[in-house]
C-alpha cells in the first residue's frame, strides 16, 4: 500500500531512526517515545493489524519477536524487563495500520496497562 506510513518508512521514503533491517523486517525508534527504549518493529509486507494475519505470516510474526529479543539484548533491558504490545483497532487505541510490534523498556511499567 503505497500511501501507507509505514510502508512509506520501510521504503525510506520518510526518515527513521533504524535500529534493525533485513529484507522482511524494519525496527526504528517511536517517534513519541513512552519509555526510555521504544522501538517499533514492522514488516515490509503490508498486514493491517493482527486480525489479518493469516497461516501465511507466522514464521514472519516470530521473526519480529526474535527481532524484538535482539535489540532488547543490544539495548540491556533483557534482565531488567520490558514489553511487547501489538495495538489492535480502536479499544487498543491503534493508530497506524500497518503492522508493529512495540517494543518497551528502561523503566518499571503498570500492570493492568491503561
Ligand atoms: P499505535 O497506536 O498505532 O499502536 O502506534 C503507532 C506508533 O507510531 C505511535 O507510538 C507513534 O508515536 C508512532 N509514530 C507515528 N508516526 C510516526 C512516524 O512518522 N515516525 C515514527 N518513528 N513513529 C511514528
Ligand atoms: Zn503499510
Amino acid at each position: 500500500m503505497t500511501d501507507c506510513l509505514f510502508c512509506k518508512i520501510f521504503r525510506k521514503e520518510i526518515k527513521s531512526k533504524v535500529v534493525y533491517e533485513d529484507d522482511e523486517i524494519m525496527a526504528f525508534e517511536d517517534i513519541n517515545p513512552q519509555a526510555p527504549v521504544h522501538i517499533l518493529i514492522i514488516p515490509a509486507k503490508h498486514i493491517e493489524n493482527l486480525n489479518e494475519i493469516t497461516e501465511q505470516d507466522k514464521d514472519l510474526i516470530g521473526k519480529m519477536f526474535l527481532v524484538a529479543k535482539k535489540i532488547a539484548h543490544e539495548k540491556n533491558i533483557s534482565a531488567d524487563g520490558y514489553r511487547t504490545v501489538f495495538n489492535t483497532n480502536k479499544n487498543a487505541g491503534q493508530a497506524v495500520f500497518h503492522l508493529h510490534l512495540h517494543l518497551l523498556g528502561g523503566r518499571k511499567m503498570a500492570w493492568p496497562p491503561g
